[in-house]
């Protein structure tokens, strides 16, 4: 049990001249039994932070509390927190039950205490036929369990991930995410989970913590990152496909505009953007909030006009990209019984309520 706190962290390496650091101000309290998430493009900072948290580098500045305690200085095994690495990191020679029962052979736990540990982690990982096996006599999935195990054994206050299922096929990455999800409730340590995979994120997190180039771009539920973006990376970054960004301006607080369109706005949404002597904008709009039909009806108020570009055909779904013109293009989440084709001129309705509006020169959201 435990809460994690980290304080204004900063990590830049050594040798590593003129470039930003790979960890900027890094702020984040992690109440006890949370799952959060920390997600990002390659090289933003995820592994470096949570090696620091871990203690397996050190902060060039800021502070890492547990259980209100300083760690800082404190070795890894002195932190009790618990690591599975993407590459699952076992030693090949020693068997699956010796792997689990590692940390406490370290320890130098009692014989029977660790024999019975080891089985009844086992148990719960639905590996206990496996013990008498080594590492590679097991399938990809097994293993990860097995990685799982030696982890939770001794009851770490904290468990750290470092993309722990990017080496798994996508059906056995859902069946572990599921397990993985499973296991926190049972266990109810504090988790801090890395990821480049959204739908991990989405799926498994009470809170998400959302990076690029060393900074927090934006911590929130997984439901306030979807639907009230920080700014454009986030918005851009979550969701498949991405957000919509159309550049535009806010015309006497009531329209959004641009050669395409003219997009009458809530209100309350264009009263606040005159207060604030707003202009120039970036509209942001999900896939899913735009609806199109075929034909160009007569222009209106929250319709515009463009032409079908490529359609994409996912499950369920149909992506249907629509050319603007000078506008550029946005993309249409549909159902995949809708029959557009390349060339057709569309009418594309927009559910102006979950119309967002971005600054320009800063990518952050304005309303
Ligand atoms: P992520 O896990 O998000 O992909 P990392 O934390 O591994 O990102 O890396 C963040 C940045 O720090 C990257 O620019 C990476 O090249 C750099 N970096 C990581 N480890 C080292 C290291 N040991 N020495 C120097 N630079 C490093
Ligand atoms: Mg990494």
């Amino acid at each position: 049990m435990a809460r994690v706190v980290l304080k204004n962290l900063w990590k830049s390496y050594p040798g590593a001249k003129n470039v930003a650091p790979a960890v900027q101000d890094f702020q984040l309290d992690i109440a006890d039994r949370e799952f959060v998430a920390l997600i990002g493009p390659s090289g933003c900072g995820k592994s470096t932070t949570l090696r620091m948290i871990a203690g397996l580098e050190s902060a060039t500045q800021g502070e890492i509390y547990i259980d209100d305690q300083l760690v800082n200085d404190l070795s890894p095994k002195k932190r009790n927190i618990s690591m599975v690495f993407q590459n699952y990191a076992l030693y090949p020679s020693l068997s699956n039950f010796e792997n689990i029962a590692f940390a406490l052979r370290v320890g130098r736990a009692q014989k029977y205490i660790i024999e019975e540990s080891v089985k009844r982690t086992a148990r719960k990982l639905e590996i206990d036929h496996l013990l008498d096996r080594y590492p590679r006599e097991v399938s990809g999935g097994q293993r990860q369990r097995v990685a799982l195990g030696r982890a939770i054994v001794r009851d770490p206050r904290v468990f750290l991930m470092d993309e722990p299922l990017s080496n798994l096929d996508a059906k056995m990455r859902v069946q572990m995410r599921l397990e993985i999800i499973k296991l926190h409730r049972s266990l109810h340590a504090t988790t801090i989970y890395v990821t480049h995979d959204q739908i991990e994120a989405m799926t498994m997190a009470d809170r998400i913590v959302i990076m690029n180039k060393g900074v927090i771009q934006q911590v929130g539920t997984p439901e306030e990152i979807y639907n009230y973006p920080a700014n454009t990376f986030v918005g851009g970054f979550i969701g498949n496909p991405p957000m919509n960004f159309i550049n535009g301006t806010i015309e006497h607080g009531r329209v959004f505009s641009n050669k395409t369109m003219g997009l009458q706005i809530p209100r309350e949404t264009g009263e606040r953007l005159q207060e604030q002597n707003v202009h120039s904008v970036i509209g942001g709009i999900r896939p899913e909030q735009l609806y199109i039909e075929m034909g160009s009806s007569p222009v209106s108020d929250h319709t515009f006009v463009g032409t079908v570009d490529v359609t994409e055909l996912i499950g369920a779904d149909r992506h249907v990209h629509v050319d603007l013109g000078k506008t550029g293009t946005v993309v249409v989440r549909t159902g995949a019984e809708t029959r557009f084709r390349e060339g057709d001129t569309v009418t594309v309705k927009a559910n102006m309520d979950k119309f967002l509006f971005f600054d320009p020169n800063t990518g952050c959201r304005i309303h």
